[in-house]
């Protein structure tokens, strides 16, 4: 009589927005022993069945059970766009009509995609395409992991020769460190191997630098971590990445030694947009060498992406050129990233989406900022 009572009390839950843990706790109240959170799991994420019916090993009451007090939600495909160098971008619609973005970059030796953590964006950085449509909402961890479902769905449909998924980075609309409570639960199913079983080395969080995230994700859940330096002084950062503010270079780089010590010394990607004649100088790359040296770090430098309506340029391949050798003479590996999918605005810093901001752009940054 009692378990009845808790059995009914509970909201039907979206299987998509638990991980192992939430699963485990959500059988126990429906009075169905922990296993079945793998089983479910396992029907979701890796045999993508999303209808109850057809998970078998699951006896027919159970079923019913979950038919009342669970769903499988996910967003809808709002559009699929292939690119002329084999990139995917796929909209998806979420159930509040916002848009969000997720890509997927095919090479010879693994296959990335690329997703949003956030219906557009808080931080203002002055040269991506998210920031100027301001920010709408936190994603969802259904939504965040549904990407990753439905991306890995419309790749077996497409019947191509696609190597599939083998890396993931979280480097899509928004900043996942300022939505941690949903990104998390996604990230574990991410390296679950009753789900998408990948290793930490294959998935990268990308963050403009919010230390205390960076703190956070050291003590829960490692993965490999970019940070999208772009300036080596804190005058300059200020004006690219307004958030500098609240977290200067000195006290980011040392939450970066702080995250790779606790990761077996790995090395900590840096992100660095190259703009022509704004960051793009040696006096740049000089500094840089020197304000990374004691962090054990990997340098990929990004060509900027053009973003209709913001001033800056990209800098020219000589300089690109110039900047890394300066980089590389200096013992920091160094690469340049090829600009892939611009042609269907799949590149960095293009992702816009068509979200419904309750935060503008010009008034989103002050409280991050300041
Ligand atoms: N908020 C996270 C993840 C999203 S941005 C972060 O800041 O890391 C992913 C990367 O693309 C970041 O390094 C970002 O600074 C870079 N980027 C943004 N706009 C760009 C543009 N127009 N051209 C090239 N890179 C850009």
């Amino acid at each position: 009589m009692g378990d009845c009572a808790v059995v009914n009390s509970i909201e039907p839950l979206n299987l998509l927005d638990a991980d192992n843990s939430s699963l485990e706790s959500f059988f126990a109240v429906l009075g169905e022993r922990k296993f079945r959170s793998s089983q479910v799991l396992q029907w979701i994420h890796k045999s993508g069945i999303v209808e109850f019916d057809r998970m078998t090993n699951l006896s027919k009451s159970l079923r019913e059970l979950l038919k009342q007090k669970a769903s499988i939600t996910l967003p809808d495909v709002f559009e699929e766009r292939q690119s002329s160098d084999g990139c995917i971008k796929w909209l998806f619609r979420l159930n509040d009509n916002n848009i969000i973005e997720t890509v997927y970059i095919p090479e010879p030796s693994r296959g990335t995609l690329c997703i949003s953590s956030q219906a557009g964006c808080q931080l203002n950085c002055t040269f991506c395409a998210t920031a100027q449509q301001g920010f709408s909402r936190q994603l969802k961890t259904s939504e965040i992991i549904g990407q990753l479902w439905l991306a890995t769905r419309q790749l077996e449909a497409l019947a191509k020769n696609h190597r599939g998924i083998t890396n993931i980075v979280l480097m899509g609309m928004g900043e996942p460190l300022l939505n941690l409570p949903h990104v998390l639960p996604a990230i574990r199913l991410m390296l679950d191997n009753n789900a998408y079983n990948l290793s930490r080395k294959r998935v990268t969080l990308s963050t403009a630098g919010v230390i205390p995230g960076i703190d956070r994700l050291r003590e829960e859940c490692l993965t490999s971590l970019a940070v999208s330096l772009h300036a080596p002084y804190d005058e300059l950062r200020d004006k690219l990445v307004p958030l500098n503010k609240k977290y200067p270079i000195g006290d980011l780089l040392e939450a970066c030694k702080r995250y790779s010590k606790s990761n077996n010394d790995s090395e900590i990607t840096f992100e660095y947009t190259m703009l022509e004649e704004i960051n793009d100088q040696p006096k740049h790359a000089k500094k840089l060498l020197e304000v990374l040296s004691a962090v054990p770090a990997k340098i990929n430098l990004i060509p900027f992406n053009k973003v209709e309506g913001i001033p800056f340029r990209c800098s020219p391949v000589k300089s690109i050129d110039r900047f890394r050798e300066i980089l590389v003479k200096g013992g920091i590996i160094s690469t340049t990233r090829k600009t892939r999918g611009d042609d269907i605005n799949a590149a960095c810093g293009q992702l816009a989406g068509f979200v419904k901001p309750r935060i503008p752009r010009r008034h989103s940054n002050s409280s991050w900022a300041n």
